[in-house]
């Protein structure tokens, strides 16, 4: 499912924090979003997955613009593995992933032998089989991220958004989650920080910068020693490995 935005525009108070963006992303390509910190990427993220209405510009889900779209109609084509999650609640890690089921459920529908199938398959999937009795908020970061991205996958959309999905994870999940979100075979867009993720995942990148779009391209295009200086003001080489996956190493 093809996702774009149109010219979005967002202020806080005086301050224009996303002065106009257009992105998209195509059937089953994975984008990625960087840019520094406060750039602007969670801000773009939420007014895709629907958390922040812009003040101009529209976002369109396969075609559809998402305003006109129903909440329930949006989550059926749309799942979010957002930067903070905060329960106040106690529900168990189980509750947590079956929320993912909702959107296709009817008004007091109760949840069925499939619903559970589902999500006892997408916490293994995130190798977190054993955790469904859990009390969510007794987790670590980096388990409450994969139990969030198993309730992703038990929404069972053609599209994922991710904001900073690798965040709190080991190296062993950072690439677990990235590989997994690959073969998912989805839409993706995605906020990523470490860019030498951005670079073996993404098949197109945004730059971000300042709530301005600084380029897009194929990581090969986009991420050079010039862009990462601009960008970030660190200097950069790009190496290659024997299997031809690029490296950046900060000098
Ligand atoms: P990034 O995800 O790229 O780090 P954000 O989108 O979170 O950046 O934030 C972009 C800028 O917008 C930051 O300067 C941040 O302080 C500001 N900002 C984000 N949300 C709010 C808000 N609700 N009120 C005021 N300023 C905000
Ligand atoms: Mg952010």
């Amino acid at each position: 499912m093809k996702i774009c935005t149109e010219d979005i525009r967002v202020s806080f108070q005086a301050h224009e924090i996303l002065k106009g963006i257009s992105i998209d992303a195509k059937d089953k390509e994975f984008v990625g979003i960087i840019g520094p910190n406060g750039s602007g990427k969670s801000t773009l993220l939420k007014c895709i997955y629907r958390i922040l209405r812009p003040d101009r510009g529209a976002v369109y889900l396969g075609g559809e613009e998402l305003q006109s779209m129903s909440v329930k109609s949006s989550a059926k084509k749309m799942a979010v593995v957002a930067q903070h999650n905060y329960y106040n609640f106690d529900f168990s890690v189980r509750e947590v992933v079956l929320m993912g089921r909702s959107p296709h459920k009817k008004t007091l529908e109760r949840d069925n032998a499939r619903d559970y199938e589902i999500v006892e398959e997408a916490l293994r999937t995130v190798q977190m089989g054993e955790f469904g009795d859990r009390i969510f908020s007794t987790l670590s970061g980096g388990e409450q991220q994969r139990v969030i991205l198993a309730r992703a996958l038990a929404q069972q959309t053609p599209a994922l958004i991710l904001d900073e999905p690798t965040n709190h994870l080991d190296i062993t999940h950072q690439l677990l989650l990235m590989e997994l979100v690959k073969k998912l075979d989805v839409t993706v867009i995605s906020a990523i920080h470490d860019l030498n993720i951005a670079a073996a995942y993404c098949d197109r990148i945004y730059v971000l910068k300042d709530g301005q779009l600084e380029g897009c391209g194929t990581p090969k295009e986009v991420l050079t020693p010039e862009m990462i200086r601009r960008i970030y003001k660190v200097n950069a080489e790009i190496a290659y490995d024997s299997k031809g996956k690029m490296h950046i190493l900060f000098l």
